[in-house]
């Protein structure tokens, strides 16, 4: 079986983007991958996080992929900071990439457009992705769309080192899931649902109780056409199809067929109550899950230990490769 690796950041309160964008995928993709899903913890630390909260969403994230049913029997779910391999890995993939490449990705460019300051630790953000894909000899990335940059540039740099050092890193290839690759917001359905949102009713949070979700949907943005359509002019619309149809597993095109006839109102009670319907258990399991630290903080190390016997082979086969005495 192919090698899949995927993580996401504690950065904030998991949302219903990160569910359908990574979470759920990745649970369907378990059964046919060797997969390892990561807490990606020294990734949040390129931005200012308050201590408290990150070690909250440390645990709550890693809660959360247990409650949604990533299977650690089947795959190795771990926190990055835990396998010191990530920190050591980085720093080669640093001194092979160039300045020019690491400054044209976008995503450090909007930081730096938008925050007042920015770390080197955000413009080597990058870097240390691309070491977590390829400790693990990965085959597959499975990505949201703003995320697919990043994959370019672990190719670039792994295929560099190959070519440097000998065949030494597997050349991995993002994925980007045909429904759900971005679901945006509910009040502004042109910018993307995303952890860091400042207007709450912007957001699904896996958390959020089934009363908050319908309020937030039947607050959600449409327009005046009066037509359930998937097309540009109708973003809001168009979102709530689309996370209509991810839930539903069902395409674009059926979920359209679904709402023939039907209003607005319709749309976006039906599509509440599908996220409802998906989220409620989850979230009951994960409020259970969060209240035993030692169950998780068990099966952190149990993941981590997994991890770092593939990692710290990685690590040594480069440092040989490099010249380094090991
Ligand atoms: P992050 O929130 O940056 O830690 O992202 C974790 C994973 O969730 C990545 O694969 C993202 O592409 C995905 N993701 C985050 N937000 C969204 C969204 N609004 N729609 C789809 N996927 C998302």
């Amino acid at each position: 079986m192919e090698i899949l690796y995927s993580a996401t950041k504690p950065t904030g309160k998991l949302t219903l983007g990160n569910y359908l964008g990574a979470i759920k995928n990745w649970k369907e993709m378990q059964e046919n991958y060797n997969s390892i899903f990561a807490v990606a913890d020294l990734h949040s630390l390129t931005i200012n996080i308050d201590k408290k909260e990150l070690n909250d969403n440390i645990y709550t994230q890693f809660a959360t992929f247990l409650a949604a049913g990533l299977d650690p029997e089947k795959s190795i779910i771990y926190c990055q900071s835990h396998v010191k391999e990530h920190a050591e890995l980085a720093w080669i993939m640093n001194c092979l990439t160039y300045f020019g490449e690491a400054s044209r990705m976008t995503q450090f460019k909007d930081h730096k457009k938008k925050d007042k300051v920015v770390s080197v630790g955000l413009f080597a953000y990058p870097m240390l992705m691309a070491g977590d894909i390829l400790l693990y000899n990965t085959n597959v990335v499975p990505v949201g769309i703003d995320q697919m940059q990043h994959v370019e540039i672990c190719r670039d740099i792994a295929m560099r080192f190959n070519a440097r050092y000998g065949e030494t890193f597997v050349i991995p290839k993002g994925i980007i899931p045909k429904v759900g690759a971005k679901i945006m917001g509910l009040s502004d359905p042109t910018k993307k649902m995303a952890k860091s949102e400042d207007n709450e009713n912007n957001v699904i949070y896996i958390e959020d109780d089934d009363e908050t979700i319908r309020r937030k949907f039947k607050r959600a943005v449409t327009d005046s056409l009066n037509r359930i359509k998937y097309c540009e002019e109708q973003p809001g619309v168009s979102n709530l199809l689309t996370i209509f149809s991810c839930i539903k597993n069902i395409t674009i095109n059926e979920a359209e067929k679904h709402f023939e006839g039907l209003g607005y109102g319709e749309l976006k009670s039906q599509t509440a109550q599908a996220v409802i319907d998906e989220l409620s258990p989850i979230r009951q399991k994960l409020r259970e899950l969060k209240q035993n630290k030692t169950y998780l903080e068990e099966m952190m190390k149990k993941g981590a230990e997994k991890a770092r016997l593939i990692a710290s082979k990685t690590l040594n086969k480069v440092y040989r490769k490099i010249g380094l005495v090991i």
